[in-house]
């Protein structure tokens, strides 16, 4: 989807991948593209060598060689800060961080992966208990709830048996998930998108309905000053995801932050005046960040996530939403499909509420249930 936005704007982009077919050298065609790990220092350096500005679309890259490329090619851009990534893939380093900075956060604290240690924290924040990986953790891999003290050493099991350093959080009835998108500028200015609610299944994102209908006036303006404010806080330019809860007493705590454009963004592609991946490019370019009002009344994104290694369903889902009207598909061709993977996603736009839930239940009826 960068690549898509860059060509239109035709900013050369090269782009460092596993594999030749990768999705974005499937959009973007370059023979400069470079096939390795976004983990690999050596190839890092040579996309470097290649670019006058780096940037990211996840955030679990080796930080340590993008330093390396700040003293190697001192002249290369790099977006958002390094320093932002480290902190952010990490999420207990990214809790810290926004803590101190006086961003409204849930309880949480450091454990280790041993039984006392969590059952203090049980004790403590009470259960259930949200356990998290505090790196590399993606679509609620990494999370585990703990009911109860018995599940104590399957949650160590499920989170890799004390491989990978965990943390607690207070466990949040949440009423409901929102999320902002926010532009940094080089200048470190800020824009936001209009909140939007978020749907998960199975700790997925599975529905981004934009934009968040409330009957609390000043809820919108809340989430999206909280957004903006703790994206200020960081350093180096692009769009950033904030994942918020909305709790049943009307306040609003941050879940996590993205820097990178997000899936919560997606529909800004067909229902804003600029998309977040536009935005993304003009904020790391230092070019004019476009307006990031909606241009539609009202659009949901749909998640096209695989349920087993075959594609057929997902493709059931798409043919129908192409009988739809304000419906776009957007199909990431990934090499295989597999359960849980994300493979693409659906964007509906309509003129109302009304019209676009009844442009969506044919394709939520349509959608296949996750097998085993
Ligand atoms: P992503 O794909 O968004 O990066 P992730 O693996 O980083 O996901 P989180 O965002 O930490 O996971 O959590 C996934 C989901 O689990 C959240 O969207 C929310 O539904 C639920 N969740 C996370 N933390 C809590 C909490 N403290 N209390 C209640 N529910 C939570
Ligand atoms: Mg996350
Ligand atoms: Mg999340």
């Amino acid at each position: 989807m960068l690549a898509s936005a860059a060509s239109l704007l035709n900013i050369q982009v090269v782009f460092l991948d596993v594999g030749a077919d990768a999705p974005a050298k499937q959009v973007f065609s370059s023979s400069q593209h470079i096939d390795g790990s976004f983990k690999d220092q050596q190839k890092i350096a040579e996309l470097a060598s290649k670019a006058d500005v780096l940037t990211v679309e996840i955030e679990h890259v080796d930080v340590d060689a993008l330093d390396a490329v700040k003293k190697s090619h001192p002249n290369v851009e790099i977006h958002p800060a390094p320093e932002t990534i480290r902190i952010i893939q990490d999420k207990f380093r990214q809790k810290e961080h926004l803590s101190k900075h006086s961003c409204p956060l849930g309880e949480f604290m450091s454990v280790d992966a041993t039984s006392d240690s969590i059952k203090s924290a049980a004790e403590k924040l009470g259960l259930p208990l949200m356990l998290k990986s505090r790196t590399q953790a993606y679509d609620g891999r990494g999370n585990f709830l703990l009911h109860t003290l018995s599940d104590i050493d399957k949650a160590i099991d499920a989170l890799g048996s004390g491989s990978r350093p965990l943390y607690a959080e207070k466990f949040l009835p949440f009423v409901k998930e929102l999320a902002v998108m926010v532009v940094r500028s080089t200048s470190g200015e800020v824009a936001s998108y209009p909140v939007v609610e978020t749907v998960h299944k199975d700790n997925i994102c599975h529905l981004v309905f934009a934009p968040l209908r409330t009957p609390d006036a000043g809820l919108c303006k809340r989430a999206e000053e909280i957004a903006r404010s703790a994206v200020k806080t960081f350093e180096g330019a692009g769009v950033f995801g904030v994942e918020m809860f909305l709790l049943e007493n009307g306040t609003i705590t941050i879940n996590e932050i993205a820097p990178r454009p997000h899936n919560s963004g997606h529909y800004t592609i067909e229902a804003c005046e600029t998309s977040q991946y536009s935005n993304h490019l003009r904020s790391i370019l230092s070019l004019p960040i476009g307006s990031t009002s909606l241009k539609v009344p009202a659009s949901v994104m749909l998640n096209l996530i695989g349920v087993s290694d075959s594609m057929q369903p997902i493709k059931d889902v798409c043919s129908k939403a192409l009988e739809i009207p304000g419906a776009a598909v957007h199909l990431y061709g990934k090499k295989d499909c597999r359960k849980s993977r994300k493979m693409g996603h659906i964007t509906l736009v309509a003129p109302s509420d009304a019209e676009l839930r009844d442009r969506l239940r044919p394709l939520l009826q349509t959608l296949p249930t996750s097998s085993s």
